[in-house]
């Protein structure tokens, strides 16, 4: 079978094994869920909430006027205990609801209903509605996505199931465990944008998952699971689109110049049960795990869980904790302390012990183009880092520093040790801060 790739890229070791064949469990409740106003692209929400007010899981308790944004949802049933500013995932200080959960939730969203007759517009009212954002981490508003531009109609839309991140198993396992919901809001997706074609794109090292999704699609008509090659990042949105339609997104362009939308697993999953339910985005499924965890696991978890309670629920700590990092190994943010709380784009928590962790100084840029080959944006890393080391943001920006989706190839194959990723993240910061002034 030959399997569908891009150029550039790397393969790093996946070590997906401690999780990949472990079921969703569901985790006992935090003693307070802490949930970010801000935790999607666009305008930060608005407490709609006082402290002291009793709210109910799935009630909106922060909303936005602006067009991107998206509002926030109580994830429990509890006593809002504080609304004050608290560090999330980034380090930032963001406006937040604090809630101490009752001690018993009450059991909803089980009664499902048929979703095939929802209009175009219900559906992107029920994504707006449910505060449904991108879940593979990039959190966008899905349903300013379902809302393609005048004059770009959307012919194709691609659900995201690589999961191509080393150590991270949620998709993979979302894909064998809600198989039926995922197919469900694929089409809801493609419903919403007018769009005849489905893929389902599937890494070559998921073939449970692709084989499930097969057989579940036999007979129907115009959606296809695409097995992909194991290669990082086969799941960026552009590397995607190239290696299943063969269309290239120009640079500092969106899919849909070429007709596509790509979704992650777990956003057609999502949109699928508030469609059916009416639940709003208040958990999801993330893996923790890593050489530092007792008992690496796939969760079902409240947004607004700390990193401390994940962790503790997986027995804690194996050896002396080195680097903590939420999201994955490549793209993930690194945690100074354990209180950051899970966001609607958490995928998971790495853990590493301290001997597994590299602590070598960063070295000069020895000029041997390892960078340029991997970076599959076809970019020059080098020459973001020598520009944004010296403050020079408008030639980092020459060099195409808003086109880096911050994937870790270059930082991976560097030999000097260079952390690409960080330079990249604050020239992007000033150059958006110069833009404001
Ligand atoms: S420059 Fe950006 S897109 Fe290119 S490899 Fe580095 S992190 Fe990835
Ligand atoms: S890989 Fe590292 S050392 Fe080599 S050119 Fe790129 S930045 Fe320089």
């Amino acid at each position: 079978m030959e399997l569908k790739t891009f150029r550039g890229g790397i393969h790093p070791p996946y070590q997906k094994e401690a999780t990949a064949n472990r079921a969703t469990v569901e985790i006992s409740l935090p003693a307070e869920v802490v949930i970010p106003m801000q935790q999607h692209v666009g305008a930060p929400d608005s407490p709609t909430v006082s402290v002291g007010d009793r709210v109910e899981a799935g009630q909106k308790i922060g909303t936005s006027e602006a067009f991107i944004s998206a509002p926030v949802h109580a994830s429990v049933s509890g006593t809002v205990k504080a609304i004050e500013d608290r560090p999330d995932f980034t380090g930032a200080l963001v406006q937040s609801v604090v809630i101490t959960p009752d001690p018993g939730q009450p059991s909803k969203w089980t009664d499902k209903r048929d979703t095939s007759n929802l209009s175009a517009d219900q559906i992107r009212d029920i994504a707006k509605e449910a505060g449904l954002v991108g879940l593979g981490g990039a959190a966008f508003p899905t349903y300013v996505k379902l809302s393609p531009p005048e004059g770009k109609p959307i012919d194709t839309v691609i659900i995201n199931g690589c999961e191509c991140e080393p150590f991270l198993t949620c998709d993979h396992r979302l894909m064998l465990e809600r198989t039926d919901d995922l197919i469900a809001g694929l089409k809801l997706m493609m419903k919403a944008v007018g769009a005849q074609r489905g893929y389902i794109g599937v890494e070559a090292n998921k073939m449970d998952a692709a084989d499930t999704l097969t057989a579940k699609l036999a007979g129907e008509a115009g959606i296809d699971v695409s097995i992909l090659e194991v290669k990082y990042p086969e799941g960026a949105e552009k590397m995607l689109i190239d290696a299943i339609t063969g269309r290239r997104v120009p640079p500092g362009k969106l899919p849909s110049e070429v007709g596509v939308l790509v979704q992650n697993v777990g956003t057609a999953v999502a949109l699928q049960d508030a469609a059916s339910t009416g639940k709003p985005v208040i958990d999801r499924v993330i893996t923790v795990t890593g050489p530092g965890i007792k008992e690496p696991k796939n969760m079902l978890v409240k947004v607004g869980t700390s990193i401390e309670h994940l962790i503790e629920q997986c027995g804690g700590f194996a050896g002396t904790p080195g680097k903590v990092i939420m999201g994955g190994p490549m793209t993930g943010w690194a945690q100074k302390d354990l209180t950051a709380a899970v966001v609607k784009g958490t995928s998971g928590v790495v853990v590493f012990d301290s001997a597994s962790v590299d602590v070598e100084e960063e070295q000069r840029c020895v000029g041997c183009d390892k960078c340029l080959d991997a970076c599959p944006m076809f970019l020059m890393p080098n020459f973001i880092v020598k520009y944004a080391k010296v403050g020079k943001w408008e030639m980092a920006d020459k060099f195409g520093v808003n086109d880096c989706f911050e994937c870790g190839c270059c930082s991976y194959v560097c030999p000097s040790g260079i952390s690409h990723i960080a330079y990249v993240r604050k020239a992007k910061a000033e150059l958006t801060a110069a833009e404001k002034k």
